[in-house]
């Protein structure tokens, strides 16, 4: 068996630095807290947690005081990181430079006239923090509610920074349908175009793809479902305890793609479990031959 690794895998920049951050704070504090999970890895958070950050839900972190508070990557409302500091909390901001310069700009657009609207996951973090930036923002997630928008004067339209680029096209061009004016600035971040890029040339070249990360990572199942659009075989993991061994045995060529938020030691598991059963097959394929 052949196993290639995607060109992009594993930590986006974003995702690298809130690791840092929160390993300086581990480092310099005695205590030291993380609003919701820092990534959406589960592995990672668990590995931080045993080496001394507290995560706290956002309803727990109200009641911190005078301690060191970290924000995740996927960043937080402008009001509650200023509730932190009221409270006299040192803030840790690992919210990614790339959505920092979306807040700026949708803030910016609004003052301007125009609607914002955000193509997004209406649940996700990184949405309820964009959202919180705006006086009267609006976030569709399919082309029906794109279709409800109607009448709006100037549109500015942004895209969660994980979403398929054919997706959130399809979606901000039915808003021209029933509105005047829309802009739409393409804000998936140049991270998350890589990996799904990388995903959809090695799944073109594979007879099958496994994609690797979080089950809770948006930027993950983007890959998955981008591989699934070019390869018929394709198998979701978080780590190698999910690796379909068995399954995997009649595949030739093999492509591993991870997220943005998947540590190397994942990726490095995974790569090593399937080297090590590979031998095996084959020890396993001589010995039954020399038998004969
Ligand atoms: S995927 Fe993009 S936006 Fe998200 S943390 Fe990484 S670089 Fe930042």
């Amino acid at each position: 068996m052949e196993i290639i690794i995607a060109d992009y895998s594993g930590f986006c920049g974003g995702v690298r630095r809130s690791v840092d951050l929160a390993n300086k704070a581990i480092e310099e504090n005695e205590i030291s807290y993380s609003v919701g999970p820092l990534i959406h890895n589960p592995q990672l958070v668990s590995k931080l947690e045993g080496e001394g950050l507290k995560v706290f839900s956002k309803e727990e972190a109200e009641g911190i005081k005078n301690s060191t508070v970290l924000i995740r990557a996927h960043g937080e409302s402008a009001k509650f990181k200023d509730k932190l500091i009221e409270n006299g909390n040192e803030l840790l901001d690992a919210t990614c430079p790339v959505l920092m310069n979306i807040y700026k700009k949708i803030v910016e657009k609004e003052k301007e006239g125009y609607k914002v609207v955000i193509v997004g996951d209406k649940t996700h973090p990184e949405i309820i923090a964009m959202e919180s930036f705006l006086n009267d923002g609006i976030i569709i997630s399919d082309e029906t509610e794109a279709k409800n928008i109607k009448g709006n004067g100037k549109l500015y339209v942004v895209s969660q920074t994980t979403n398929r680029l054919d997706y959130f096209y399809d979606i901000a061009n039915k808003l021209k349908d029933n509105n005047d004016s829309v802009v739409i600035e393409n804000t998936i971040c140049k991270a998350t175009e890589n990996r799904q890029q990388a995903a959809k040339s090695l799944a073109k070249e594979v007879d099958c793809m496994i994609v690797a990360g979080g089950f809770n990572s948006s930027n993950t199942n983007k890959l998955y479902q981008v591989a699934g659009m070019y390869c018929k075989n394709v198998f979701r993991i978080e780590t190698v305890k999910d690796l379909p061994l068995q399954k995997l045995s009649k595949f030739k060529k093999v492509g591993i793609i991870a997220g943005a938020s998947t540590p190397d030691e994942i990726i490095e598991e995974v790569v090593s479990s399937m080297d090590e059963f590979t031998k095996e097959e084959f020890m396993n394929s001589l010995e039954d031959s020399l038998k004969k």
